[in-house]
């Protein structure tokens, strides 16, 4: 008799989320997989819907990510940027070529009134991606950073000042009142193992929890993390910066005290598995200790790998 394979959701942020849901859909048929992922990112630069994260997701299950950036596409030119800075307009944000025509695409669908968990899937299934690619909402999240310099819409604070200011706290606009895209709670209730991706807490898998539903909807006992944290560093960006100046532990620890009522397991680096006994200890969250480091495409399937075998002897335990 064959069994079913297990159905996996992953909650995901941008680049690192990618890298892991990119190895799970190695690990697990692409079909039995459902990457839930983080709009708190999203803007309209040029009056273009603009969804980073789900783009990086998209395009690095499409073996189109920029692998250089982490964020666009390969192969990529700049020649409407290169338009827009002659003509004196905005170019912080860079968009290239190949991205700019997926965005005026998308905008295209979103103005016929159609939602954007439909358009991210019909997007996704043209670029060949079978793995069930959903925003965590149709309806406008977005990140608002309050910092030393005052508040600060997100990309204004990622990308223009590059993450410098000191972050005092964060907030989701529209989060309270957002629901889950269709498919969203289904997902999350049947599956058999939740994976938290080794993505930045605050600022992709945190406005994903915000929405009403969505941590009820995900049952511990199934959820594994892996830890975005290694060595006391982010391997990319600032979750380790906002740690510090959240007074957080950027570490394993620290994540599994953050989400320790949603987390069975968490999956840590070796050079942090001096850890491990006191994680446990103090919080109840399980630890499987590997090399997290998604070196490539087997580091990828490697990490994965890894994380579903630990979830499937938890689920099973
Ligand atoms: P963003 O939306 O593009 O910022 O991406 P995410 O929030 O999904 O991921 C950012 C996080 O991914 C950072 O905190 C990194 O530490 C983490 N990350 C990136 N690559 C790796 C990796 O190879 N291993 C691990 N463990 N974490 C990674
Ligand atoms: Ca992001």
């Amino acid at each position: 008799m064959t069994r079913e394979p297990d159905r996996v959701v992953v909650l995901s942020g941008g680049v690192g989320g990618a890298r892991f849901a990119a190895g799970m859909a190695m690990v697990v048929p692409p079909r039995a997989l459902t990457v839930i992922v983080n709009v708190g990112d999203d803007f309209e630069p040029f009056g273009l819907r603009v969804c980073p994260d789900l783009d990086t997701v998209c395009y690095t299950l499409a073996g189109l990510e920029n692998p250089e950036t982490g964020w666009g596409r390969r192969d990529e030119t700049w020649h409407a940027l290169e338009t827009i800075e002659t003509l004196g307009g905005p170019t912080w944000f860079r968009l290239g070529d190949r991205d700019l025509g997926l965005h005026l695409e998308r905008t295209r669908r979103l103005r016929e009134g159609q939602s954007l968990s439909r358009v991210t899937l019909d997007l996704c299934r043209a670029l060949g991606v079978d793995v069930h690619v959903l925003p965590a909402t149709d309806d406008p999240v977005r990140t608002w950073v309050h910092t030393d310099q005052g508040w600060l819409p997100f990309q204004e604070y990622f990308v223009r000042h590059r993450w410098q200011p000191r972050v005092l706290g964060l907030t989701y606009r529209g989060a309270a009142e957002a629901r889950p895209a269709a498919g969203v709670l289904e997902a999350l209730r049947e599956a058999d193992l939740v994976f938290l991706a080794p993505s930045n807490p605050w600022l992709s898998l945190d406005p994903i929890l915000a929405i009403p539903g969505v941590r009820d909807a995900l049952r511990p006992q199934r959820a594994v993390a892996v830890s975005p944290f290694i060595g006391g560093q982010a391997v990319k960006g600032p979750a380790a910066k906002i740690a510090h100046e959240l007074g957080l532990l950027a570490s394993p620890l620290g994540l599994a005290r953050y989400y320790q009522d949603i987390l069975r397991g968490l999956v840590i680096d070796q050079v942090d598995a001096a850890l491990a006994p006191r994680i446990t200890h103090e919080t109840g969250v399980r630890v499987y200790i590997t090399d997290t480091w998604m070196r490539g495409p087997e580091g990828r399937a490697r990490v994965a790998q890894s994380a579903w075998m630990f979830a499937r002897a938890l689920a099973r335990a």
